[in-house]
């Protein structure tokens, strides 16, 4: 069949770009981003996931130039003064949006220990690529244990371009970056940088497993790849760096992100339906990524860390080179469960998860002790912001119920005690004595205590783990943003916090200052934003104070992230200490070290 495809400028489908070098030359490259619906620009195909074929790819280029692929070169043969064609072993089965091909003149970086690994640059940069090349082959032997099968193509080859429409692609074989989305350059980089560069590299070789191996059978289930891909992406992260604690952020980037924008009545089910090209691209949103690497997560504690990784094998093996959807995921998982005693074997992991994937939003657990009989009565809603929404009383998931109290503490016992499902209130016998705990892993839903519950534990909230109480302080000022709960309850909270966390805790402070930039800016312009001032600034004087510039490279990375969220906040004030110094800082910059 004959077909001409258009090399054209708008960085999708096969599209150039260009760049300057060091010496003022232009220099021209030529690329692919296919994903999701792209690939039919430049090739005739049946473009969609399910249609998996295998390809055999030549392409022509100057030969001052080199080319790539999702699979090694086979060979080369010159057709003329200015034409070399550049011929590709052929590919395994796969989706069309996955395929790939650059034509370059990049320089590549490959770690001594391993050769099939290659970072490419622009050649001046090659030196911010070394990060990559190091971690990458770590990172995919770590996925390769974790799933016990092994990558499928014989090489891979990761590129930093100059103008890319995402933040990374992962084209099996030939993963696509933007380049800020990849380098590290030692001098200017930060360590928000590094995290990321870290995570994405994760994410993107998960995805040779989940996406590129088995493939959702459609745009409706991307979450199953997404999902999967973002909460690996910390699995591998932390492979690398331990020292991170990376799992604690996992509740602050994904769990509480999803929520701000599933607590919208707006929002929609993360299993949805798409039409056309347009509705596909309206799915990669943080409803697929982060809501998904939530209920992926929110599996894991369910099933258990060595159940659930097990059924993710068994998945994996039933449909490689092939697709699947959520029910097949489902029915791996529940095997394995029954056959490990993980789950009831008159419960399957459809009746738990099929709610989360098919309704939009998610539940509030409202908690009422009966302290004369120690009886907690558990009841679900769907949680809305705007508290005064009327929502279908026909919303019910399967809730995953965990707790802990006073008189037998266990904050790691995370496996459901029993399910709130949706035939109404559960009552629960209970010695009630000082406080109880709900959720304690941080599952997809939020939890709504009585008063006097609130009280105490905010009294001894530094007494539990940082993770429950970025969560206590998340769940407490939605409810309260909502109307369902009195501002004096999180407010209270946040004094004690900030009073007494003497040691500078990163993973609640994170969640306080995002929950305070709101206050921040509705109270702004109003006159109310003096008292409020005065509140934030007495609170976490100590915080505010205590972390300044003094910055030293070999730091450690949380004493780095807290000194980035705590600096902007410090600043803010114009006469502070933090904002004098800031100025001589970046004056002397400007003078001396401008490069
Ligand atoms: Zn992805």
């Amino acid at each position: 069949m004959e077909f001409t495809g258009i090399l054209n400028d708008y960085m999708v489908g096969f599209y150039r770009s260009r760049y300057v070098t060091k010496d003022n030359i232009t220099r021209w490259i030529a690329s692919t981003q296919f994903s999701p619906t792209d690939a039919r620009r430049a090739f005739p195909c049946f473009d969609e996931p399910s249609f998996k074929a295998m390809f055999t790819i030549s392409i022509a280029r100057p030969p001052n130039m080199s080319s790539l692929s999702n699979m090694p070169l086979k060979d080369s043969v010159i057709e003329s003064h200015n034409i070399t064609w550049d011929n590709y072993h052929k590919t395994p089965l796969m989706s069309t949006y996955l395929v790939a091909f650059i034509v370059h003149d990049f320089a590549p970086y490959q770690h001594s220990t391993n050769n099939s690994f290659t970072v490419w640059t622009r050649q001046n940069l090659i030196d911010q690529g070394v990060y990559a090349g190091e971690v990458g082959p770590r990172m995919l032997s770590f996925f390769e244990h974790y799933f016990n099968i092994k990558y499928s193509l014989p090489k891979i080859d990761v590129i930093a371009l100059p103008d890319f429409g995402f933040n990374a692609m992962e084209n099996w074989g030939l993963i696509t970056f933007r380049e800020s989305g990849l380098l590290l350059d030692r001098y200017s980089s930060t360590i928000s940088n590094n995290r990321a560069i870290a995570l994405t590299l994760g994410h993107e070789l998960a995805h040779f497993w989940f996406g590129n191996l088995v493939t959702p059978r459609g745009w409706d289930d991307l979450w199953l790849k997404e999902g999967f891909a973002t909460y690996l992406e910390y699995l591998a992260t932390n492979k690398i760096h331990p020292d991170w604690n990376i799992y604690d952020e996992f509740f602050f980037d994904q769990t509480s992100t999803a929520m701000k924008i599933d607590r919208l009545i707006s929002s929609r089910p993360i299993h949805f339906k798409v039409e056309n090209s347009n509705d596909i691209r309206q799915v990669f949103d943080a409803i697929s990524y982060s809501k998904g690497a939530s209920l992926v997560n929110q599996m894991a504690n369910i099933l258990g860390e060595n159940t659930f990784r097990e059924g993710l094998r068994k998945f994996l093996n039933a449909h490689s080179f092939s697709n699947a959807d959520h029910d097949d995921l489902w029915n791996a998982l529940t095997e394995q469960a029954h056959t490990d005693g993980a789950l009831d074997k008159a419960v399957s992991m459809k009746n738990v998860m099929d709610g989360w994937i098919h309704q939009a939003g998610f539940p509030v657990v409202t908690v009422t002790p009966d302290y004369h009989s120690n009886i907690l009565r558990f009841s679900q809603k769907r949680f809305i912001l705007n508290g005064k929404t009327q929502t279908k009383s026909s919303d019910k998931w399967w809730i995953p119920i965990s707790y802990t109290t006073d008189t037998e503490t266990n904050f790691e016992d995370g496996k459901p005690k029993f399910w709130l499902k949706d035939e109404g209130e559960v009552n629960i016998s209970l010695n009630l004595t000082q406080w109880y705990l709900v959720n304690l892993k941080q599952n997809y839903y939020i939890v709504n205590y009585d008063e006097k519950n609130w009280k105490v534990l905010s009294e001894i909230i530094m007494q539990l783990p940082p993770v429950i109480r970025a969560q206590l302080v998340s769940d407490s000022m939605s409810l309260a943003r909502a109307g369902i709960l009195d501002y004096s309850i999180p407010l209270n909270m946040l004094r004690i916090i900030g009073t007494r966390d003497k040691e500078i805790i990163f993973v609640p402070l994170e969640v306080i200052f995002t929950e305070t930039d709101f206050l921040y800016n509705i109270l702004y312009n109003t006159p109310a934003f003096g008292v409020y001032e005065k509140y934030f600034w007495h609170i976490f004087y100590f915080a505010l104070d205590k972390v300044d510039f003094s910055e030293n490279p070999d730091d450690p990375y949380i004493i780095k992230r807290i000194r980035r969220l705590v600096l902007p906040q410090a600043c803010r004030q114009p006469n502070m200490n933090c904002a004098l110094t800031a100025r001589q800082i970046f004056r002397s910059w400007m003078e001396h070290d401008h490069r």
